[in-house]
């Protein structure tokens, strides 16, 4: 059987379905191809942060395209919430990285001074101990400060994908693993599942996939796992209003705790040593945590560049492919959908995002 369209994207974690929705939403024929539900996918089990306030330190262009995406984020969810009825609870009040020592304080006043040379006054700044107990109540003695970013914010990352899967209808295809791209310079073929789907433009966004799915069409995507653990309590009273790094409350009331960073392969288990790390900043940031039962506890995989940073690139050999893949794809779903999937509809990507190819890692690579 062959199916043929405008864009065949690969991969429908948060990126692929992001730019798919953009691509779909603009008029395009798209046909996302998916592993599907039971797939390693960073989207599954993440944090759900819209986060601004301390990317971009020493690289201006992704501190703008951060802020580019939290700008565009309320038209992405109104947008979902208006055609298929999920809200992906989006909340952006602002956001908190609590510190606990004058160290950490200073450290991260240095960084928002750093930042606002580089990249532009946002309106981040710090926040002293006497100010931030009129702002969070319950607040343990040791919490010396926080740095504040007016326009941080989280949702619902869960919400989210399904809302941009549900709003993509028959264009997305779960349990379509690639096993083959045939690419000419005119177009592409790609095998999946017994279909062969025809597209003049390619997006390789799988993720972790992405490495070895990249080569064939000239590309670059050189990530590696990274994993990060997450702890979920029952539901709470009310204990902030403000998402921090290592904490935030859902709308439903449970208080998701976070932060780890390990290199562990693909393994995805949890492991007691760091979930207690992770726990015990959090009890000493809100003491009465203490008091609160733990529900789930997981393990998810980054995807991971070399440097940090998004690749998004399109291919000299064959034009029209193009590589997309960030370890922020809840912050930067605004800009995948409304800016990023744009762009490649019309077939090149922005001056905004020429520091993001792959290119700079020529040299450096090793496999
Ligand atoms: C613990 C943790 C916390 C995080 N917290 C945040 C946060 O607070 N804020 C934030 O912005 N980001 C956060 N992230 C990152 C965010 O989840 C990822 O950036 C995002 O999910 C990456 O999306 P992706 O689409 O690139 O990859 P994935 O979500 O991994 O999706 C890749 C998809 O490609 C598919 N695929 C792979 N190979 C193939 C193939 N051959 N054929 C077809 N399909 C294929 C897979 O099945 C999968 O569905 C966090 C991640 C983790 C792990």
């Amino acid at each position: 059987m062959l199916r043929v369209c405008d864009l065949i994207v690969i991969g429908g974690g948060l990126v692929g379905a992001a730019i798919s929705w953009g691509a779909h939403a603009l008029g395009a024929s798209v046909i996302l191809l998916d592993e599907g539900d039971d797939a390693y996918r960073a989207a599954r089990g993440n944090f759900g942060l819209v986060w601004v306030q301390s990317k971009g330190d020493g690289v201006a262009p992704y501190a703008l395209w951060t802020r580019r995406s939290a700008a565009c984020w309320p038209a992405l969810a109104a947008a979902i919430q208006g055609t298929v009825g999920i809200e992906p609870a989006l909340h952006q009040p602002g956001g908190l990285a609590f510190c606990l020592s004058d160290e950490e304080f200073y450290y991260r006043d240095d960084m928002l001074r750093r930042m606002q040379r580089e990249s532009g006054d946002i309106g981040t700044r710090m926040v002293h101990r006497e100010e931030l107990r009129t702002m969070v109540s319950g607040l343990g003695d040791e919490v010396t400060g926080a740095s504040f970013c007016p326009i941080d914010g989280h949702a619902n990352p869960s919400y989210l994908l399904r809302g941009l899967h549900q709003a993509l209808g028959s264009a997305y295809h779960p349990r379509k693993s690639v096993e083959r791209i045939d690419a000419t310079v005119q177009d592409f073929t790609v095998h999946a599942a017994g279909v062969s789907y025809v597209a003049p433009k390619l997006v390789i966004a799988a993720g972790l996939g992405s490495r070895n799915l990249a080569p064939t069409v000239g590309l670059k995507v050189p990530v590696v796992p990274q994993q990060g653990q997450i702890v979920i309590t029952e539901r709470l009273r009310k204990l902030l209003d403000f998402p921090t790094h290592t904490l935030r409350q859902t709308d439903e009331g449970t208080v998701m705790l976070g932060d780890s960073i390990e290199d562990a392969g693909f393994d995805t288990t949890t492991r007691v040593r760091t979930l207690r790390t992770i726990v015990d900043r959090n009890m000493r940031v809100f003491p009465a945590l203490r008091e609160a039962s733990v529900t789930r506890a997981w393990a998810a995989l980054r995807v991971m560049s070399p440097d940090g940073l998004p690749i998004y690139d399109q291919s000299i050999r064959y034009p029209g492919a193009f590589s997309a893949t960030c370890h922020s794809g809840v912050t930067l779903a605004g800009a995948h959908a409304l800016a990023l999937a744009p762009a490649i509809m019309n077939g090149a990507l922005p001056d905004a995002l020429a520091a993001f190819t792959a290119k700079r890692f020529l040299g450096n690579l090793t496999s």
